[in-house]
């Protein structure tokens, strides 16, 4: 996805593009063809609401920036309500067709086992990057700086918690300043509470591994669910504990257990749930972590997940231009980076390949605005998520600086209009950031 849109983006630009694709010679567990483009899995860009929903909105900014997935998915169009699935066999088809047709474009099917020295890069190989490859990544960024699995924390939006219940404060008011001692919010939990929450855990529905999924994964980290069927209490003596906090609704009252919510960004827009990370359902999430007294009305940003997933701590090592900061001719584009999905994966390349043609052309770009779509999911990865905890995200509306009179108390009234204010800002900032690439033919 995202090496096919920065290669057209590129090429398009008047720069001579090489593809380095693996695919046929050598395969990944998920892929099937050798074609560019291919949807490993679902075949939905979801949801094409660019008024009402973040993935939309990226949907128009991609179509704007004559973005070929976008067109391309367009021309294969499935009936699908509000979403945009396509035939994905004619849509990696047609993919191929274009990229191989192009003047500008050669593709070359061999892998790349090696960081290059010279000459612009990107490097955008995904979820399945082949191990000769994540090897030379892992050397030159230090190993605990690429991962080989997400574990992802359900993410709620902070203005859906209910902070008559939760309250604001680190274990043992820990931190240097005020910021630091309040940066968790805390739902308590009476015993009852805690012993229903366990059960509901233990008869949620769960989503199995994939072949070739599960190995070395259960060293780092284990899903909630999975401590919980080790005992009863695991949770309580684990991210559940409640020691070191005091309920500042009633003091005087110790909590049974404690579920914690750390801050996300640095807009203080999202919280996720600390040591959640989870393989049950989507549908059983909800109604699980709905159970935490404080998320009864909560809505999530994203929900849990645990995936074969290769992804470098970009919050450490890319710079505000997608560049490996130790080798800057070297960008990183797609899933790599850290965030998640087709969409958000080709939107990366679309930008890296932007950066890029700007560089060559000695353009002086200023930085994506992060009232976009693009660009608030490049600053999220390239600073606005903590790297200590960085882990891969979708595009949401909590990535957005909020509007003026919005925020963590906004509440959730008049969110449609909010949401449109939200994207109509973005089309306005997209269009003129866009319109200062213009030697770039759009
Ligand atoms: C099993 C699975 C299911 C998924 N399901 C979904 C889903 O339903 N919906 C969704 O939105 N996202 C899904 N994803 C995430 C999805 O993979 C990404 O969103 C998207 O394909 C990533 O785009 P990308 O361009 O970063 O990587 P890819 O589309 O994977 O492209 C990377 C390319 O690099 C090639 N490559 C890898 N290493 C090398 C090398 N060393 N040399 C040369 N070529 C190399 C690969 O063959 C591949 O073609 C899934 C991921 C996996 C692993």
């Amino acid at each position: 996805m995202a090496g096919s849109e920065a290669a057209w983006q590129a090429a398009n630009a008047g720069l001579t593009v090489v593809i380095h694709e693996m695919r046929p010679k050598v395969g990944t567990f998920a892929h099937r063809t050798g074609d560019l483009g291919e949807m490993v899995c679902s075949n939905s860009f979801r949801s094409d609401d660019h008024e009402q929903n973040a993935v939309g909105l990226l949907h128009w900014e991609m179509r704007a920036a004559n973005g070929l997935i976008m067109q391309t998915a367009h021309q294969h169009r499935l009936p699908a309500g509000g979403a945009l699935a396509v035939d994905r066999d004619p849509f990696a088809a047609s993919v191929t067709a274009v990229l191989r047709s192009h003047p500008n474009v050669r593709i070359s099917h061999e892998e790349i086992t090696e960081l290059p020295d010279q000459g612009q890069w990107i490097i955008a190989t995904g979820p399945l990057t082949s191990g000769a490859l994540a090897e030379a990544i892992r050397i030159e960024t230090g190993a605990d700086q690429l991962a080989f699995f997400d574990a992802i924390a359900p993410i709620v939006y902070a203005e859906t918690v209910n902070m008559d219940v939760a309250w604001m404060q680190s274990r043992y008011d820990k931190g240097e300043t005020e910021d630091e001692r309040t940066a968790y919010l805390n739902c308590p939990m009476t015993k009852d509470q805690y012993e229903a929450f366990i059960d509901a855990l233990l008869a949620a529905e769960k989503t199995e591994f994939k072949e070739g999924e599960t190995a070395g994964y259960f060293d780092g980290c284990l899903p909630i669910e999975v401590m919980a069927e080790r005992g009863r209490e695991t949770l309580r003596f684990g991210p559940m504990k409640p020691v070191g906090l005091t309920n500042a609704h009633d003091p005087a009252t110790k909590a049974y257990a404690v579920v914690q919510l750390r801050r996300d960004n640095a807009l203080g827009t999202l919280y996720n749930i600390v040591g959640f990370q989870t393989k049950m359902k989507y549908g059983a999430q909800k109604a699980v972590f709905k159970m935490i007294p404080g998320l009864e009305d909560a809505e999530f940003a994203r929900l849990g997940g645990i995936h074969r997933n290769t992804f470098i701590n970009s919050p450490r090592l890319l710079d505000h231009r997608m560049r490996l900061k130790s080798r800057p001719h070297i960008r990183f584009a797609g899933q790599i980076t850290g965030v998640e999905g087709y969409v958000e994966s080709a939107a990366m390349g679309l930008l890296a390949a932007r950066l890029a043609v700007a560089e060559a052309q000695g353009i002086d770009l200023p930085p994506v605005p992060n009232t976009t779509a693009m660009g608030a999911l490049v600053t999220h990865i390239t600073g606005g998520a903590d790297a200590r905890t960085f882990q891969p995200m979708n595009v949401n509306f909590g990535l957005f600086p909020p509007l003026e009179g919005t925020g963590i108390k906004g509440g959730r009234r008049g969110r449609k209009e909010r949401y449109k204010a939200y994207t109509d800002r973005a089309k306005a900032d997209w269009t003129a950031w866009l319109a200062q690439t213009e030697t770039v033919p759009a």
